[in-house]
C-alpha cells in the first residue's frame, strides 16, 4: 500500500517541527510504504522572493525557478535526515529526481508527465521517499532547466504523484482541521467540513481559499485520487475531497465562502467601442501567461466604453507593462490601477438550480453598508468585487445570511 503525505510550510517551519512530522511518518511508515511531500520551512519562499526583489527589479523567470526551487530542496532533505536519526530508512529527492516533468512556462509551469521509475526503485528499497514540492524540470536530461508550479504548488506535487503511483490515499496536512465553509482565521464561527466535492473545492481555490492549490484539486478530479485535508499536528478527522455523492443535495445549496485580497483591478478607461479591443488586451495579458478574472465591459458611451479585470497581485508589475502599450496602440484613455479591492465568492452546487442566492448575497451586503464594485458567476458560484477593507465584515454577513455555522 502506497501513501502520499504532504506538509505545509508551517508544518515544518522549524527543525523541532521537522522532527515532529518525521515521526508521524516513521509511525505511518511501520505498515505503508510512505511518499512524503515538503513545502519550504515557514516563509522561505518569500524570503527568497524578498532577496530576489532586493537585486533587480523585475528578476529573470528562470533564476526565480531555480532560487526558489531550493527552499523545498533544503527542507527534504533536512526531513530525511530527521528520519535517519530515528533509525528509518529515506532518501529525499528533487522534483526532477522524482521524474517530475513540466512545460516549460516559469513560474506557474503544469505538469506534463511524471516518469515514476526512480521513485517505485527507491520504495521497493524499503524507502521513505521525500521529494521537494512545488518543482519539477523541462526534460528527463541533465541540461533541462528546474521549474516551480506556483505559489502552492507542493500540493499538486502530491496530488501528482498520488496518481502516478495509484497510491491509496492523499494526505495533505497543514495548520487548521481541514476545509472550512470560510478561512477560519477571519470568521472564528467557521464549521469545519467532513467531505466537499471537487467541483466545489476547485471553486473556492480558486477564489481564494488558498487551504489547496487549484491544480492539485483539478488532477484529484481528473485521477480520481480523493484528497484528505487535515491537521499536521493533531489527530483529529480532516475533510475529505471526492466526487460529488447524491446525499449532496439534502444539505445547504451554499458550501462556503472564499475570499481573495491579493488582486488588483485593472480599468482600461476609455477604449473606442469597436470589434476587437477586448481580444487584442486579453491576448496580450494571455500571451505572457497572466491570469485575469472578474472582466467587466461597461456599456459604450459616445463610442467608447472601459474595459475593466483583475489580477492577482503577484502578476500586477507584469501585467502593467504588458498592457502599457496596448492602451497607447487602442488609443484608449488611460490605464487606472486599483489595488484597494478584494474578492468575496459564495461557492456551492446547490446554487446551480436554487434561483434567489444572488439576490440574498446582494442583500447581506446591502446590510452591512457593502458598496458591490463588479459581480461575476459561474454555475456554483458567485463573486463579488468589493473594498478591501470591508472583506471581513462580506464574510462574517454572508456566512451568517446563509446559515453555514449550522450543519
Ligand atoms: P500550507 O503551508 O500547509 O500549504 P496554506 O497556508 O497554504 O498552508 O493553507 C492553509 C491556510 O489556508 C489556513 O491557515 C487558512 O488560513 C487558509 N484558508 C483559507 N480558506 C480556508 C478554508 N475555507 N478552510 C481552511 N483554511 C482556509
Ligand atoms: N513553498 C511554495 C510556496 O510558498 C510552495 C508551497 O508551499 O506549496 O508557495
Ligand atoms: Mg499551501
Amino acid at each position: 500500500m502506497i501513501v502520499v503525505q504532504k506538509y505545509g510550510g508551517s508544518s515544518v517551519a522549524t527543525t523541532e517541527k521537522v522532527a515532529a512530522v518525521a515521526k508521524r511518518v516513521a509511525k505511518r511508515a511501520k505498515d505503508a510504504c510512505v511518499v512524503v511531500v515538503v513545502s519550504a520551512m515557514g516563509d522561505t519562499t518569500d524570503e527568497l522572493i524578498s532577496m530576489a526583489k532586493q537585486l533587480c527589479v523585475s528578476p529573470d523567470d528562470r533564476e526565480m525557478d531555480k532560487l526558489l526551487a531550493t527552499g523545498e530542496q533544503a527542507s527534504s532533505a533536512l526531513m530525511a535526515m530527521a528520519l535517519h536519526e530515528m533509525g528509518s530508512k529515506a532518501v529525499s529527492l528533487t522534483g526532477g529526481q522524482a521524474g517530475i516533468i513540466t512545460e516549460s512556462t516559469a513560474g506557474k509551469a503544469r505538469i506534463l508527465k511524471i516518469d515514476a521509475k526512480r521513485l517505485r526503485e527507491e520504495l521497493e528499497k524499503g524507502n521513505i521517499v521525500v521529494v521537494a514540492g512545488f518543482q519539477g524540470i523541462t526534460d528527463n536530461a541533465s541540461w533541462a532547466d528546474i521549474t516551480t508550479l506556483g505559489r502552492g504548488g507542493s500540493d499538486t506535487t502530491a496530488v501528482a504523484l498520488a496518481a502516478a503511483l495509484k497510491a491509496e490515499t492523499c494526505e495533505i496536512y497543514t495548520d487548521v482541521d481541514g476545509v472550512y465553509t470560510a478561512d477560519p482565521r477571519i470568521a472564528a464561527e467557521a464549521r469545519k467540513l467532513d467531505t466537499i466535492s471537487y467541483e466545489e473545492m476547485l471553486e473556492m481555490a480558486g477564489q481564494g481559499a488558498r487551504v489547496m492549490h487549484s491544480r492539485a484539486v483539478e488532477l484529484g478530479e481528473l485521477y480520481s485520487v480523493e484528497i484528505l485535508v487535515a491537521n499536521s499536528t493533531k489527530d483529529v478527522p480532516g475533510t475529505l475531497i471526492k466526487k460529488e455523492d447524491p446525499e449532496m443535495e439534502l444539505r445547504n445549496p451554499v458550501r462556503g465562502i472564499a475570499h481573495d485580497t491579493d488582486v488588483t483591478r485593472f480599468t482600461v478607461a476609455s477604449v473606442p467601442d469597436k470589434p476587437g479591443i477586448a481580444s487584442k488586451i486579453f491576448h496580450t495579458l494571455a500571451s505572457k501567461n497572466i491570469n485575469v478574472d472578474v472582466i467587466v465591459q461597461n456599456v459604450g458611451i459616445a463610442g467608447h466604453a472601459d474595459v475593466s479585470f483583475t489580477v492577482h497581485d503577484a502578476d500586477v508589475e507584469k501585467a502593467q507593462k504588458a498592457i502599457a502599450p496596448v492602451v497607447v496602440e487602442l488609443g484608449a484613455g488611460q490605464l487606472i490601477l486599483d489595488q484597494n479591492v478584494a474578492k468575496v465568492s459564495i461557492v456551492g452546487s446547490g446554487i446551480r438550480s436554487n434561483p434567489g442566492y444572488a439576490d440574498r448575497m446582494f442583500t447581506a451586503f446591502a446590510n452591512e453598508g457593502i458598496n458591490i464594485l463588479s459581480i461575476t458567476t459561474s454555475e456554483i458560484r458567485i463573486t463579488c468585487l468589493i473594498e478591501r477593507d470591508k472583506v471581513k465584515a462580506a464574510v462574517k454577513a454572508l456566512h451568517q445570511a446563509f446559515e453555514l455555522e449550522k450543519a
